[in-house]
């Protein structure tokens, strides 16, 4: 099944969320696990306790799809590179088809 995304939309959308929600208030507490947080989509992306299975699943996709060296790259990022990398941003260097993959399990999975 093809999943159309607007991938430039999504990474302009998300990077507002998060921008707004830092300049608001930069602690807020998650109203899912009732942990602090600075940047919802890193919290719901590496600490949320309410988003464990999805992201379970994400990491089972990526290992599954993209193999286990991509896995093991992008498991051992800091949380904030890990994120910019799920926005769309370059690092580490991917091929557009993984980013692009990467890109859609996140969409479906932590928004
Ligand atoms: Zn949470």
């Amino acid at each position: 099944m093809h999943w159309g995304v607007d991938l430039p939309k999504f990474v302009q959308l998300a990077n507002e969320c998060v921008k707004s929600e830092i300049q608001d208030n930069p602690y807020m507490v998650c109203e899912n696990c009732g942990l602090f947080f600075t940047d919802s989509f890193e919290h719901r992306l590496c600490s949320c306790t309410s988003k464990e299975k999805q992201r379970e699943h994400f990491w089972n996709k990526v290992t599954d799809y993209l193999g286990v060296q991509v896995s093991a790259l992008l498991f051992n990022l800091p949380d904030d590179n890990l994120a910019a990398c799920l926005l769309g941003a370059d690092k580490p260097h991917l091929d557009f088809e993984a980013r692009n993959q990467l890109i859609k399990w996140t969409a479906t999975m932590f928004f």
